[in-house]
C-alpha cells in the first residue's frame, strides 16, 4: 500500500498502527471499510451528542445547502444565523452571540472580547487568570491559557504569561479560592477562564458546583470577567444543558462549540454579556470588535445547529441523558471494584478511571497499550495517559455501553 499523504492530528506517524478507514456511521456506531462495527465511546472526540447522522440534522444540512451555502458575515446576515442567535440567547441567558468555527476560536474570541472590554473603557487590563490542568484549544492564544506541557513545549517562548490557580482537588478547594481572591484583588486581571465542573483534556478532572459558584462570586466581587469554556461541558454532557447551570450563575462570556451542531458540522459561538457588547458599541470605528474568519456563521452549519436545537426541543433528550448517567454510574461502581483501577469519577454522562502502573501523564507507556487493546475489541476509546474515560453519544444502546465497561475492567490486566 502506498503511504497516505494525510497528516493526522495528535498522531505520531512514526509509531501508530495502520489508521482505520470509516465508511459510514449511525447512532453510536462507526462502520469501517473492512466491515467492523466499532462503538464510538468518546463521541468522536466529544462532539456527537444525539448520535451520528441524526436524520433531522442531515435533512436540515441538505436543505440549506441548496438554498444558501455561504455568505460574508461582516455587514450581511441570513435567517439560519438570526434564528440560531435568538434561540441561543433564550437558552443560555446571555444577550449576544458571536459565531466562529471551532472551540479554539471561540476561546480566542472570548479572550479578545475581554481585553477589548477593558481597553475600550480606557482601563486596559491584560492579565488572564487560568486554572491548573486546563485545556482551551490548540491555537497560540488558547494554548497560552491552557496547561503547559509536552503538547506545547516547542512553542513555549511564544505563549503569553498568565496567572494560575491550583485545581480544586478534593480537600484542597480553599487553596483555589484563596489564590483566585488574591489574584483578583491585584486589580490587573481582565478575566478568569475555566472549564466548568470538568477539566476535559487535562484528565477528566471533576470538581463540585459549589466551588464553581464560589469562584464566580469572587470574580464578580472584583469585576474580573468570568469566561466559561463550555466547549466540552455544554450540550448536556454534565447532566444539564450547560455546566454553569448547576452552579446557578450566568458567566460574562461563554464558549460553545463541539455539540452545537449535534456534532455534525464545525461551528462555534461566543456568547457575551450586554456590558461586553456595549463596550464595543460606539460611533468610533476604532472600538469595533476586530475579529472574523471566512466561514463565520456559515449558513449550512447554522442550519445544522438549528436542527440540533429542534432535537433538544422535540425529543426526550434530558431523559436520555439521565438514563445514560444512571447506566454510567452502575458501570463505574463495577469498575471501582476492579483491582488495578483507581480514582473512579463521574460528572453527568461522563465517567473516568485511572489505571495503576505504567507511569503517569499523557506520555504514560500505558496509553498506547490501552488504545491498542480497545481497538482489538472494536471500541473507540482514546485514553489520556493512564486515564480512560467514557463520553458516549446519548443514544448509545445499553448492551454496547456494557461492552465498553466490561473491556475497561479487562484492561486492568494490561499493566
Ligand atoms: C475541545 C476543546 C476546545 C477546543 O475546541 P476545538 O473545536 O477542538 O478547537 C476548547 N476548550 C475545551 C474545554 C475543549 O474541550
Amino acid at each position: 500500500m502506498t503511504r497516505s499523504p494525510v497528516w493526522h492530528p495528535f498522531t505520531q506517524h512514526g509509531l501508530e498502527e495502520p489508521i482505520p478507514l470509516v465508511s459510514h456511521a449511525e447512532g453510536a456506531v462507526l462502520n469501517t471499510a473492512d466491515g467492523r462495527r466499532v462503538i464510538d465511546a468518546i463521541s468522536s472526540w466529544w462532539v456527537t451528542t444525539h448520535g451520528h447522522c441524526h436524520p433531522r440534522i442531515v435533512a436540515a444540512i441538505a436543505e440549506q445547502a441548496q438554498r444558501l451555502d455561504q455568505l460574508i458575515f461582516a455587514g450581511w446576515t441570513h435567517d439560519p444565523a438570526e434564528q440560531l442567535a435568538r434561540d441561543l440567547v433564550d437558552l443560555f441567558g446571555l444577550p449576544y452571540a458571536f459565531f466562529s468555527d471551532s472551540g479554539s476560536t471561540a476561546v480566542e474570541v472570548a479572550l479578545k472580547m475581554a481585553l477589548g472590554f477593558w481597553a475600550n473603557r480606557g482601563e486596559p487590563r491584560h492579565r488572564i487568570i487560568v486554572m491548573e490542568h486546563s485545556y482551551h484549544g490548540d491555537t497560540i492564544g488558547a494554548m497560552s491559557v491552557g496547561a503547559r506541557g509536552v503538547f506545547n513545549q516547542s512553542y513555549a517562548p511564544l505563549l503569553f504569561d498568565v496567572a494560575t490557580v491550583p485545581f480544586p482537588a478534593g480537600g484542597r478547594e480553599q487553596a483555589t479560592l484563596d489564590a483566585l481572591e488574591a489574584l483578583c484583588r491585584k486589580g490587573d486581571a481582565a478575566a478568569f477562564i475555566v472549564e466548568p465542573l470538568v477539566l476535559g483534556a487535562g484528565g477528566m478532572l471533576v470538581y463540585p458546583a459549589t466551588i464553581l459558584a464560589q469562584m464566580h462570586a469572587i470574580c464578580a466581587k472584583h469585576g474580573v470577567l468570568f469566561i466559561a469554556d463550555e466547549v466540552m461541558t455544554g450540550w448536556g454532557r454534565t447532566g444539564t444543558l450547560a455546566a454553569c447551570e448547576q452552579a446557578g450563575f450566568t458567566p460574562d462570556l461563554m464558549c460553545l462549540a463541539k455539540g452545537l451542531t449535534g456534532g455534525s458540522m464545525p461551528l462555534a459561538v461566543t456568547m457575551a454579556s450586554a456590558a461586553i457588547y456595549e463596550a464595543h458599541w460606539s460611533k468610533d470605528r476604532a472600538q469595533m470588535f476586530y475579529h472574523s474568519s471566512s466561514y463565520t456563521a456559515n449558513p449550512i452549519a447554522c442550519a445544522a445547529a438549528n436542527a440540533n436545537l429542534a432535537v433538544w426541543r422535540d425529543e426526550p433528550v434530558m431523559e436520555r441523558i439521565a438514563a445514560l448517567a444512571q447506566r454510567q454510574a452502575e458501570g463505574l461502581a463495577m469498575l471501582a471494584q476492579v483491582p488495578g483501577i483507581t480514582n473512579p469519577r463521574q460528572c453527568g454522562t461522563i465517567i473516568a478511571v485511572d489505571y495503576v502502573g505504567g507511569g503517569e501523564g499523557y506520555l504514560s507507556g500505558l496509553g498506547p497499550k490501552l488504545s491498542a487493546f480497545f481497538r482489538t475489541r472494536d471500541l473507540l476509546l482514546r485514553p489520556l495517559g493512564n486515564t480512560t474515560y467514557v463520553m458516549p453519544p446519548y443514544c448509545i444502546e445499553a448492551g454496547d455501553l456494557a461492552r465498553v465497561h466490561q473491556a475497561m475492567a479487562e484492561a486492568a490486566e494490561l499493566p
